[in-house]
């Protein structure tokens, strides 16, 4: 006896969804929009990217394969948000889509067809500290033949390069532009960019600029491969359009095409990213690029209360420069205005802020996670942060340093980097300097040494590293260290194949690791924990490359985040840049004072400070419900002597009415 049973597909038992009734007229205009191209230009809290959620929804429940859908954002953690949304929303498995940042699909681009290039699928990512020390090596070979004292810092070498690379412009306009008391030495920076390059090629590596750059390099001169992605992506979408530098509008241009299908949305008002090459120009003149292009414009706000909506829009109203245009508030008021609090000084600051979301969440009900303290830079936090720790408040900070980004991290990165691609130079320096007694001349020596090996065990031969490195010649007291690097090594790479990722962690931790934290760092325990951490996460990875790409892109600029973020009930400290997209019930915005918000390096050139005021707008408009405003009245650690801070010109500068102003007074 048999029985046929059939089992339906979860689409089938989903009922399509009812856009109609999800969103206002513009919004569902544009997620049905037919094919060609469409801008959807709408101030903050609009619905733009609920529009393109539901667009690739409605792609999707139209038949349009997940594979041919390309879903560009500004960060990781934006586009993982939306794919769970679109997920909920239309049973298809959206995993199967490309979604995710310019880098990230830059990077997936380059493991695909990087070949054409010159790049094996190996190859490694420079993050911003690794490609400083690539430059510091670079300007160290040069600086017998160079007069080194004209010439930039790694660092801001690294920025000038990065610069000229997002806006496609020559160093030389650079430096006129942004570094003009550098045009001197022009000719010797030039000369250093082609050493980078020349460098970054022998050691298979690319940094961040040439996960932009590389693809777009690849569309130009290989048309072959251009025109598989073209017809690979026939739907093209973009969020935060106002923040593409001119590299990403070129990717634009050449994977849609005249005629592709492509769909961007973004806000004049909240170009928050010049500083990175990013042209509000673009988003302005869309219909010189796609002439047929339909412009789609949204002017209801449904995020905020009206009350922090009309501070938002009489702060930006102050900017000459802008498309003007007043949101209006879907919402019904909240009954209280925006808190306008003075405070004696950042430790007073810390204390009400604490005091308040303790309230807030004790008396009210409200989740930690309901709310947020956002502020200009990272070390404005620093007080916050302890007194949230004394008193217990559980919080997650996504400015600052990140997870991915401390040196224990990167230390045993740079142990499996190395061991899959053996021309990676800085890994390998990294790595050896680990070894007591070893120092930074004698591990140039090895490198020396190591680059003369003619068949290295991760190009696939057979043998083992040992084999290479244990007959090198090292300082006395390093040499037991050297063997248990070597050995460790061994263990990586078996019979010419990288191990998983999870358990190459695990043996350079007990391998070698261990023994250096313990002597090294205060606080081992921690770090070991990190590390664990960092090894559970790891085992979502089979292959090494690809682990090692997802970890550089999570240290990246554009990126989040810790392996389990999200998901926690905690408060949410954020730099206003990284806040950018979101939104909490609760907002504090905290520091406004001149000189911190505005930042003093922008207060003399109206240019930047318009942009800092669109940085503010960012920062009002994350708020649903509630939003205080706090600035400390002195600043007891000043360097320059000037203790006493006045409220930012960005409070000053709009009607008090719009205020809820709170006297704070000491409990005595
Ligand atoms: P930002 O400029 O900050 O990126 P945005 O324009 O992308 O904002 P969304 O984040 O998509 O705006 O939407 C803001 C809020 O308004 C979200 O909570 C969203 O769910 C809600 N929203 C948007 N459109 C509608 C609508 N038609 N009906 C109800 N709620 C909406
Ligand atoms: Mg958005």
């Amino acid at each position: 006896m048999a029985r046929e049973y059939s089992l339906n597909p979860a689409a089938s038992q989903r009922p399509k969804l009812d856009h109609r009734a999800m969103l206002n007229e513009q919004q569902y205009a544009a997620v049905t929009a037919p094919a060609g191209q469409a801008l959807v230009i709408a101030g903050a809290g609009s619905g733009k990217t609920r529009t393109l959620t539901h667009r690739v929804a409605w792609l999707l429940e139209n038949g349009i394969a997940p594979e041919r859908i390309l879903l560009l954002t500004f960060t990781n953690k934006a586009a993982r948000e939306m794919l769970e949304r679109v997920e909920s929303l239309v049973a298809v498995d959206v995993r199967r889509l490309w979604g995710g940042t310019f880098h990230s699909v830059g990077n997936r681009l380059l493991r695909l067809h990087g070949a054409a290039l010159g790049l094996r699928q190996s190859f490694g990512i420079l993050d911003r500290e690794d490609q400083k020390d690539l430059l510091d090596a670079v300007l160290s070979d040069a600086e017998s033949s160079v007069g080194s004292f004209r010439l930039p810092k790694a660092e801001v070498m690294g920025e000038i390069f990065s610069l000229a690379s997002n806006t496609r412009l020559s160093t030389e306009e650079i430096l006129t532009s942004r570094y003009p008391y550098f045009l001197e030495a022009l000719e010797d920076i030039e000369a250093m960019r082609q050493r980078y390059e020349q460098k970054k090629r022998q050691t298979q590596s690319v940094d961040f600029d040439d996960l932009l750059a590389l693809p777009l390099r690849l569309f130009e001169e290989h048309p072959q491969v251009l025109e598989t992605l073209r017809s690979q992506f026939e739907f093209v979408l973009v969020d935060e359009f106002q923040d593409c530098c001119a590299l990403q509008v070129e990717w634009l241009r050449h994977l849609v095409g005249p005629r592709g299908n492509l769909m961007v949305v973004g806000d004049d008002a909240q170009s928050i990213y010049s500083w990175r090459g990013a042209e509000v120009e673009h988003i302005l003149n869309f219909g010189d690029l796609w002439p047929q292009a339909r412009v789609f414009k949204i002017e209801i706000n449904y995020r905020s209360v009206p009350e922090v909506l009309a501070l938002a829009n009489a702060s930006i109203a102050c900017n000459k420069g802008q498309v003007p245009k007043e949101l209006r508030a879907d919402r019904g008021a909240a009954g209280a205005l925006p808190a306008l609090v003075a405070l004696d000084d950042g430790r007073a600051q810390a204390a009400f802020v604490a005091q308040r979301l303790g309230e807030l969440h004790e008396d009210e009900g409200k989740a930690w996670s309901d709310m947020a303290v956002l502020y200009r830079a990272h070390f404005h936090s620093m007080e916050l942060q302890m007194e949230l720790t004394a008193r217990g408040i559980p919080f997650e900070i996504t400015s600052g340093l990140r997870f991915f980004e401390q040196a224990h991290v990167k230390d045993v990165a740079a142990f499996m980097k190395f061991a899959v691609n053996e021309h990676d130079e800085v890994s390998f320096l990294r790595m050896v300097r680990l070894v007591p007694g070893i120092g930074p001349g004698s591990a140039t020596k090895l490198w020396t040494a190591w680059r003369k090996v003619d068949h290295p065990p991760q190009a696939g031969h057979p043998g083992t590293f040992s084999q290479w490195l244990l007959p090198m010649s090292v300082p006395k007291k390093a040499r037991e260290g050297w063997q248990q690097l070597a050995y460790t090594l061994d263990e990586l790479v078996i019979e010419g194949k990288a191990i998983a990722p999870t358990a190459m962690i695990r043996s350079v931790v007990e391998g070698v690791y261990e023994d250096y934290a313990r002597s090294k760092f205060k606080n081992a325990d921690q770090r070991q924990q990190d590390l664990d951490q960092l090894a559970a996460f790891a085992q979502r990875y089979e292959d090494c490359p690809e682990f090692l790409a997802q970890l550089s892109l999570l240290s990246g600029v554009d990126t989040g985040s810790s392996p389990e973020e999200g998901s926690r009930d905690v408060v949410t400290l954020s730099s206003a840049h990284q806040a950018k997209g979101l939104e909490w019930p609760v907002v504090f915005a905290i520091s406004l004072a001149e000189g911190l918000f505005p930042h003093h390096r922008v207060l003399e050139d109206e240019a930047s400070l318009e942009e800092e005021r669109r940085l503010f707008y960012v920062t009002l408009t994350r708020a649903r419900d509630e939003l205080y405003l706090c600035h400390p009245l002195l600043n007891p650690q000043s360097r320059t002597g000037d203790v006493i801070l006045r409220p930012s010109r960005f409070i000053q500068e709009v009607s008090q009415d719009l205020l809820e102003k709170w006297n704070i007074r000491p409990a005595w």
